[in-house]
This record gives structure tokens, sequence and C-alpha cells, in this order.
């Protein structure tokens, strides 16, 4: 066990490593974070960070000394910078995870291996999507294999003229083609797994995006309860034979007939669960501390309805592409049932997550309407 008072090294300064730095420090942790574009959201709330590329071997493996276990908030790592890490000091979860989940082709690969349910897709990484395409059907979606995440690298293709749209922008690149699934929800178990084997699935969590990026998570999810449970059951299976320790985040697709259809994973803090650092028995941060320090887990329910809202860099009033206004932080401030998080970035975009607030009601519906009404207003 790595107990409170010592070191937690997390890779990546966003706003996972910021809420996770968060999280270690209120259980007595000193974080250290490192991050190539400098100073960053989790440095500023860290007890160190480091600024350096994820080549400089010297910045590395000081970082990697200077603390006791090393996690990660940032997928797109590079494999020989962790294999540095790792022969210094543990790193959760393992690199071999990072490497199956930071790769569409790779994940979608992994799981028809195991017997997961995921979208009919076929491979495109030659650089010309049309066989696959046809492999696949219409409609379909093409994403890049590396490095693609809120939709970006990603094109739904209905019919022809799409398709050679698709084949211009999609070519060189390595891509993934799929299916495009007619679903009736979009939910997410995050299940937290620890290195004995223990683990705990949160409720899950429904999803609606805007624009391909998360807008919306509401716990509980508006499914059956059968569908709830068949949910948990899949990531919790995931999670343990990916051998997992931390969190895995695990997003479907729930069809009308009920069917689950994994669409992608993802070993670290996830979007869908910050609801829990305001709504939850324990917060995923926390969670994915005592995981990666071998603390016992803590429960993973919900202390009742709770509605997430991200809010963008859009929430900024913006003129001839330059920032006139801020959000009106009073709307949600003056909301006694809503918890604001903004996340220290230095500037806004259209498109960045600056921040996100929390909704809790008695009833999901209830925390729906008000979240709805406090967004409106912003
Ligand atoms: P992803 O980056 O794969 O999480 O995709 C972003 C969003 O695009 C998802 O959350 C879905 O809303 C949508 N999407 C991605 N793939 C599919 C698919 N095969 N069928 C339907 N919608 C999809």
């Amino acid at each position: 066990m790595i107990g409170p008072g010592k070191a937690i090294g997390i890779l990546g300064g966003g706003q996972l490593g910021r809420m996770l730095a968060h999280a270690a420090q209120s259980l007595g942790y000193r974080v250290h974070v490192y991050e190539p574009s400098g100073p960053s959201p989790a440095g500023a709330a860290a007890d160190r960070e480091t600024c350096a590329p994820y080549d400089d071997l010297p910045a590395l493996e000081a970082f990697a000394r200077s603390v006791d276990v090393v996690t990660y908030e940032f997928e797109n790592i590079p494999a020989g910078p962790l294999e540095a890490i790792q022969s210094i000091v543990p790193l959760h979860p393992a690199p071999e995870v990072l490497h199956i989940c930071q790769n569409r082709s790779r994940e979608k690969a992994w799981l028809k291996a195991n017997g997961f349910p995921h979208a009919r897709y076929a491979e495109a990484l030659g650089g010309d999507i049309s066989a696959a395409v046809s492999e696949v059907g219409l409609p379909c979606v093409v994403k890049t294999a590396d490095f693609g995440y809120d939709g970006k690298g990603q094109m739904r293709i209905a019919g022809g003229e799409d398709l050679a749209k698709a084949v211009a922008i999609f070519r060189g690149r390595r891509s993934v083609v799929e299916r495009w699934v007619e679903f009736d929800r979009e939910i997410s178990v995050i299940c937290a797994r620890s290195g004995s084997g223990e683990t705990r699935a949160f409720p899950a969590a429904e999803n609606i995006h805007t624009n391909h990026i998360l807008d919306i998570s509401v716990v509980p999810a508006r499914i059956a309860a059968s569908a709830e449970a068949a949910a948990s059951r899949l990531a919790t299976e995931i999670a343990a034979r990916l051998g997992v320790v931390g969190l895995l985040a695990v997003e479907m697709f729930l069809t009308r007939e009920g069917e689950l259809i994994v669409n992608e994973l993802a070993p670290r803090p996830h979007n869908s669960g910050h609801w829990s650092i305001d709504g939850g028995e324990t917060s995923q941060f926390e969670q994915h501390v005592r995981a990666i320090c071998g603390l016992p887990l803590g429960p993973a329910g919900a202390r009742g309805p709770s509605v997430m809202v991200n809010i963008l860099g859009d929430a900024w009033t913006w003129r001839d592409g330059a920032v006139v206004g801020e959000p009106d932080w009073a709307a949600v401030l003056g909301e006694p049932a809503a918890k604001l998080h903004v996340y220290g970035k230095p500037a806004p975009r259209p498109g960045r997550k600056m921040g996100h607030f929390t909704v809790q009601s008695g009833t999901v519906e209830g925390a729906l309407a008000l979240a709805r009404a406090v967004k409106a207003r912003l």
C-alpha cells in the first residue's frame, strides 16, 4: 500500500489531472504533474510541476524518482516514456492497457478477440477508406485510428456525397470505419479495480452529446434496471479482462432492443464521472487514487440524482473571434442545488472544456430541468 504522505505522479496537466490532484491532496498525498506544453491547470493545483517534452529522458526519470506511483490523465502518451517510468516506479493502469485503449483499431480488435459487443467495423490503415466503407455499409462513421477525442477526426457517412468528401479528407490517414448505431441512449460506466482484483462500478451515467462533445451527464441513467445491471456487469468484466488497476470508463450505446454496444474505453477518470465529486459516495478521482495506491475502494453509489453540465468556451461572449464577456457565474453560484467547478485554463476557446457544474435534486427530471435552466442563464 502506498499510503497518505507519499507522492503521486500524474502524466498530463489537464482538468482530469487537476481534479485528481485535489482528491489526492485531500487524502494527504503530494502530487507531481508532468506536462509537456507548459504550466497547466493540474500543475497549478499540484505540489510540483515539471514542464518538459515526453522524449526528455532525464526529466522523465527525475520525475519518476520523485514519486511513489505514477498514473496518467491523458491517453496520447507514447510507449517509450511509459517504459522509462515503469522501470523506476509503479505505473497504473499498465502501459499495455493504455496501448490498447489509445488506438481505436487496437481497441476494437481487443473487444472482438475477447467477445465483447462492439459496432461492426473495418480497418482502413492504408489511407483509403473506400473498401472499408463497402464492407461496413452505410450509414457509417469514419474515425482516425490514433489521437481522436471529443468527435475530433470523425465523419459520418450517410450517402455518396459524404463518401467522396470523406475519402479525400481521410486519404493517407490510418482510420477505422464503423457502422452507425441507431442508439436509444448513450451511457457510460466507470469501474474501479484495485491490484487485488476488487472492483466497484459507479452507476451508469446517461450522456447527452452536442456536436460530438459531452454536454450533459444524467445519473441515474434513465434506462431499465436490467440494462443498468447489464452495463455494470459488462464494464466490470472488461476492467477485469484488461487487468486495469485504477479506473476504466466504458462508453456504450444502448439500442431500442436493449442491446449494449461498447463504443470506447478510457483507462482514466472520465468526463461522465464528474457528477461523483458532488453527488457520489466517493468521487471518481478519489476512487482512482485509492485503486492505484492499493487502498480499500470506497462505496461507488450516488447520494441521489445528479446532473452534470459541461461549460465550454462557447459560454463566453465572443465578438469577431475575441472574448468580450464572461459567463454569468452568478447564475450557477446563486442556485443552491448547483456546484461549480472551473478548471483554471488560461484562455477559453469554442469547444474547449473550461469547467462544469453539477445539480442535485430529489428526482432526475427535477435535476435535469434545473440544470437546463441554469445552463440557459449562464
Ligand atoms: P467517440 O469519439 O467515438 O466517443 O464519438 C463521439 C460521439 O459520436 C459518440 O459519443 C456518439 O454520440 C457519436 N458516435 C460515435 N460513433 C458512433 C457510432 N458508431 N454510431 C452512432 N454514433 C456514434
